[in-house]
């Protein structure tokens, strides 16, 4: 810390990212990545684009990407903001819609993004403690009239709320935000954007990092009623407004046009993800239903972070956090089968040692 940050920030806890380890290749399952390439016609599309684009600035509204998803999810163009990853989203959705004498409310277990943003700009936040199962307690995000964000799926659990639930919140804050993060939605939970049809403070996140093999891409995009997209994009003018760079975007567009490619792939990562949980539950670990590109899995007798440290050992990564609740908990991503096998594998050897 320099003797010139402002006083605010002076004890601040910046959020710390999962490993990237440039140093050695491990089976890399602590980021939620995909295992799967971009699409080839996303390949075709970086070969052939002229680096003479590079020279000028991106288009800022990114008309074209926002029409190709907009047809995608039967919305119009009004309806979609584009980001620089979805926590950009999130970043520029907490600075434009919790007033000062107001309250946003999230799970205590979730994306502990979340806690750090608000931090950041100084907002009112509530953690609401997740039911003793681990699900989201819907009723208490109905308790008072707040600003929401909730994780659908929600991250580390994997688990996932039903559309009548994600209404019955936007219902009960009807003079709020309910921000829907449906960074994992695509594998195999039930997607709220034809909820803004009938509620004007849905807004929902989502990102090509996931799905669509495009973490290194950094393209997220939100889904919402035209005014609140236009708060977005106030925010975004004002704060970045190339926030999405040229060639992000014309790979995006070609990603759009494979669609059925990455939709192939998110089911062979269900597919996985079921043989994943079979075998890991036949070993004595106990997991939680996921409908994510990740499990929630504890081992009885280890602690999170012992399966952490012995599973790096063996060149597999994978995620854990030293939290009250979750500390013998790990969260693995899906990669190939041939990567789960390992993880299997190597896992029964740690646990039979
Ligand atoms: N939401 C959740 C719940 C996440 O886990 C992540 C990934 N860390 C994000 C949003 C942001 O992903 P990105 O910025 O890559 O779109």
């Amino acid at each position: 810390m320099s003797r010139f940050l402002r006083k605010r920030y002076q004890d601040f806890e910046a959020y710390t990212p999962g490993e990237q380890p440039q140093d050695r290749e491990y089976i890399k399952l602590n980021t939620n990545e995909s295992p799967y390439p971009p699409a080839p016609g996303v390949v075709k599309a970086l070969k052939e684009t002229d680096m003479e684009r590079l020279r000028l600035y991106p288009d800022p509204t990114g008309h074209r990407l926002k029409t190709k998803i907009a047809k995608l999810y039967g919305v119009n163009e009004e309806n979609v903001f584009l980001s620089n990853g979805s926590d950009e989203i999130l970043n520029f959705a907490f600075l434009a819609f919790t007033d000062d004498d107001e309250t946003l409310l999230f799970p205590d277990i979730t994306y502990s993004f979340y806690k750090v943003i608000a931090a950041l700009h100084g907002i009112n936040y509530r953690e609401v403690p997740l039911a003793d199962d681990m699900t989201i307690d819907v009723d208490a995000f109905c308790a008072e009239p707040a600003n929401v964000v909730i994780p659908n799926p929600n991250a580390p659990t994997g688990l996932a709320l039903g559309l009548d639930d994600i209404a019955k919140i936007a219902k009960a804050n009807t003079d709020r935000i309910v921000l829907v993060d449906e960074a994992y939605v695509d594998f195999g939970a039930e997607t709220s954007v034809p909820l803004i049809k009938e509620f004007d403070n849905v807004l929902v996140s989502q990102t090509f990092s996931k799905s669509r093999s495009f973490a290194g891409g950094r393209l997220g995009f939100a889904i919402g009623n035209a005014s609140v997209i236009r708060d977005l994009e106030m925010i975004q003018y004002s704060t970045n407004p190339y926030n999405v760079n040229a060639l992000s975007l014309i790979l995006a567009e070609a990603a759009i046009d494979e669609n059925g490619y990455y939709a192939a792939n998110c089911k062979k990562i269900e597919a996985t993800r079921e043989q994943t949980e079979k075998a890991l539950s036949a070993l004595g670990a106990t997991v939680l239903p996921s409908k994510a590109n990740f499990i929630f899995a504890k081992v009885p007798g280890f602690a999170g972070e012992d399966i952490y440290r012995e599973l790096k050992q063996r060149g597999i990564l994978v995620r854990h956090w030293n939290q009250p609740r979750i500390a013998d908990w790990v969260r693995i991503t899906i990669g190939t089968p041939e990567q789960m096998d390992t993880l299997v594998a190597t896992l029964k050897e740690i646990v039979e040692k």
